[in-house]
């Protein structure tokens, strides 16, 4: 295993289409476990594979508290989207800052696992806005093209915080 570098907001990669996966190759299940690595060493919930720079359908998310449940996702597909939730969302190709997006509160999708065995999953709240935020990666798309307001920096978001906490 090793860390990939993650590709950064305004790389051409981040805006292009991902093909689909026809076989899980060593190479591809070596990528996973790297895609695995690096989002755990950036302490992220998500990554794409564009986000490292490979133009294919592969995400990984892991929502847990102990960062312990990796979920990976070949050609993933949203099946059902309802309900809705608003709250800060920020992503590893855009360090440090966050935004407000409205998503589904609730998703149902279908992807392969590594030994292309299709399953279903559901999400809510963090999982289903984990789910949106990374299927969106594979077809070019960044969560600040749905931000409402403006993007603003994690610091600042942690010091308003703690000020209305007072
Ligand atoms: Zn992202």
């Amino acid at each position: 295993m090793a860390l990939r570098t993650i590709r950064e907001y305004g790389d051409d990669v981040l805006e292009r289409k991902c093909k689909e996966v026809k076989e899980v190759t060593p190479r591809i299940r070596e990528l996973i476990d790297d895609m695995l690595e690096t989002m755990y060493e950036a302490n992220g919930v998500g990554l794409a594979a564009p986000q490292v720079g490979i133009l294919k359908r592969i995400v990984v998310i892991d929502v847990s508290p102990e960062a312990d449940s990796p979920i990976i996702m070949i050609n993933p597909e949203i099946l059902e989207a309802d309900g809705e939730q608003t709250g800060y969302e920020g992503c590893l190709s855009l360090p440090g800052k966050s935004g407000v997006v409205t998503r589904p509160n609730h998703v149902r999708a279908r992807a392969f696992d590594l030994d292309m065995n299709e399953y279903e999953i559901e999400g809510e709240e963090l999982l289903a806005r984990a789910i949106c935020h990374e299927l969106d990666h594979l077809d070019g798309h960044m969560y600040v093209e749905k931000v409402e307001g403006e993007l603003v920096d994690n610091e600042e978001l942690a010091s308003e915080q703690e000020e209305n906490e007072k």
